[in-house]
C-alpha cells in the first residue's frame, strides 16, 4: 500500500492497544481513561433524544453550519462568564467533534513538518498523536508539583516553538495541577513570546479536593492562545461533543480547516446535547460524578499506601481521572506490566506520554472501577511492584530514587 509519508512515524494508540488485553472481565483495569459509565443520565438523554426529533426533527437530521449550534455555544459562553467571569464571545467558540477533534485542527492550521511543539513532560498522548501526523518536532518542559517548571518553559519559548500544548487542570496522565502562580506565570512568558497557548481542559470541573483556580485564560487574552473544552468528562464522551475557544483571527482558519474535516460536529449530538443541559442541572450532575470519583481516588491512594513499596513515588490528584506512580530509576514499568497481566491487573506503562523513551512510570485511572475492585487491584499490583523491586537492580543497589518529586 502506498501510504503517505504523514503515517509512517505515527504509532496506533497504545491504549487503544492495551484496552484489547483488558477486554477480559477478569481483569481488573486502571488502563482506560474511561469516565463511571454508572453516572451516565442514559434516561435524561432518551427524553431529551426524543424531544428533539418530535418537535425539531427536520434541523436535527439535517446539515447544518460548521460553527456549531448557536445555542450551545451560548451555553458554554454563559457558563465561562458565571463560572470564572470570562468573557468569551459566542462567535469566538467553535464547536468540535470532542476537543480530539480540536487538537487535529489545531495541528492542521498552526504546523508544517519539523516544526516545534512544545509539551508537558509527561505529555497526554493523544496529543503526541495529533501533533506527530503533522510532523510536529516535540521539546518538553517537566511537570512538578505545582504544574509546569516556569523556569524550563521561559528556556524553551526562547526556540520559538509554535505551540505550548497544555493541560493544566487534573492533567492527563499526571493529575498534576497548575497553581494560581504557575498560571500566571506562564501567562507572563506566553505575552513575552511568539508562541500560541493550548490549553486543553476537559477535567477542569472535575475537583474533588482543594481550591478552584480559573483556566490560564483568565489571565491571557484571546488571541495570544486556544482554549480547549469538552462535555466528555461531564456529561458522556460517546457524544463527541468539545469546543475551542479562540480569537476572530485563528477561529476563522479553524473554520475552514473543520469544513474540509466533517462540514460539521452532529447536529443530532448537539441539539440533544443542548436539551439534556437545558432541562437537567449540569451542576448537580457533575456534583454526583465528583463525590464518585473523589471517594475512588481516596481509596485508591489509600490501597497504595497500604500495598505498593515504598520507593513507588506518586501524585495525590485534587481532581480528575488520573494517578501517577513512578519507580526508581532504571525499573521499567513494562516489565512491570507484564507481571501485571498474568495478575490479572492492567494499567498503562508511562512510555507513550514521554517523546523521550522514560520507561519507568505508570498511570492509574480511579475513574472507571469500583471499590473492591480498586482494593483488589491495588493489591495486586503492590505484589507485582515487590517482585519487580526485589529482582536485579535492587539486589545489585542500582535502582537510583525517581528523579521528579511529586510526578
Ligand atoms: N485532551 C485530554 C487531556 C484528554 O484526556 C482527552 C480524553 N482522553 C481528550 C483531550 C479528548 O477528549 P474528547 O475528544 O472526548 O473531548
Amino acid at each position: 500500500m502506498r501510504l503517505s509519508a504523514r503515517m509512517s512515524g505515527v504509532r496506533r494508540s497504545y491504549i487503544r492497544e492495551i484496552l484489547k488485553v483488558t477486554q477480559n472481565p477478569e481483569i481488573i483495569s486502571f488502563a482506560g481513561g474511561l469516565p463511571s459509565p454508572d453516572h451516565f443520565p442514559a434516561e435524561a438523554f432518551a427524553r431529551a433524544a426524543a424531544d428533539v426529533l418530535r418537535e425539531n426533527g427536520p434541523q436535527a437530521l439535517q446539515y447544518s453550519i460548521t460553527e456549531g449550534h448557536p445555542p450551545l455555544r451560548e451555553f458554554i459562553s454563559r457558563r465561562y462568564k458565571e463560572k470564572w467571569g470570562l468573557d468569551i464571545p459566542v462567535d469566538e467558540i467553535l464547536i468540535t467533534t470532542g476537543s480530539q477533534q480540536g487538537l487535529d485542527l489545531m495541528a492542521k492550521v498552526m504546523l508544517d513538518v519539523g516544526d516545534d511543539v512544545l509539551i508537558e513532560r509527561p505529555g497526554y498522548l493523544g496529543a503526541i498523536q495529533a501533533f506527530s501526523l503533522f510532523g510536529a518536532n516535540f521539546l518538553t518542559a517537566d511537570l512538578g508539583p505545582h504544574g509546569v517548571d516556569t523556569a524550563q518553559l521561559a528556556q524553551r519559548l526562547k526556540d520559538r516553538p509554535k505551540i505550548f500544548y497544555a493541560v493544566p487542570s487534573f492533567q492527563n496522565p499526571s493529575g498534576i495541577t497548575y497553581d494560581a502562580a504557575t498560571r500566571r506565570e506562564t501567562a507572563r512568558l506566553i505575552e513575552d513570546s511568539d508562541t500560541i497557548l493550548l490549553e486543553d481542559n476537559p477535567y477542569g470541573e472535575l475537583r474533588f479536593k482543594g481550591e478552584a483556580v480559573p483556566p490560564i485564560r483568565a489571565y491571557l487574552d484571546g488571541s495570544r492562545m486556544a482554549l480547549m473544552g469538552s462535555f466528555s468528562k461531564i456529561a458522556s464522551p460517546g457524544m463527541r461533543i468539545g469546543w475551542i475557544a479562540t480569537g476572530p483571527e485563528l477561529m476563522h482558519t479553524l473554520v475552514t480547516a473543520k469544513q474540509a474535516s466533517d462540514l460539521h460536529t452532529s447536529i443530532f449530538a448537539q441539539r440533544v446535547l443542548h436539551r439534556f443541559l437545558e432541562d437537567n442541572d449540569l451542576d448537580a450532575h457533575i456534583a454526583v460524578i465528583k463525590k464518585a470519583y473523589g471517594e475512588r481516588r481516596d481509596l485508591m491512594v489509600d490501597a497504595i499506601i497500604r500495598h505498593f513499596p515504598e520507593e513507588v513515588r506518586r501524585t495525590e490528584p485534587e481532581g480528575g481521572m488520573f494517578l501517577w506512580g513512578e519507580l526508581p530509576r532504571g525499573v521499567s514499568a513494562q516489565e512491570v506490566f507484564a507481571k501485571a497481566i498474568e495478575r490479572k491487573v492492567a494499567f498503562v506503562p508511562g512510555l507513550p506520554f514521554y517523546v523521550d523513551g522514560t520507561d519507568n512510570a505508570f498511570r492509574l485511572n480511579f475513574s472507571n472501577s469500583t471499590p473492591e475492585r480498586i482494593e483488589e487491584g491495588i493489591k495486586r499490583l503492590g505484589t507485582c511492584l515487590k517482585e519487580v523491586l526485589s529482582g536485579p537492580c535492587r539486589a545489585a543497589g542500582t535502582c537510583a530514587p525517581a528523579a521528579d518529586p511529586g510526578v
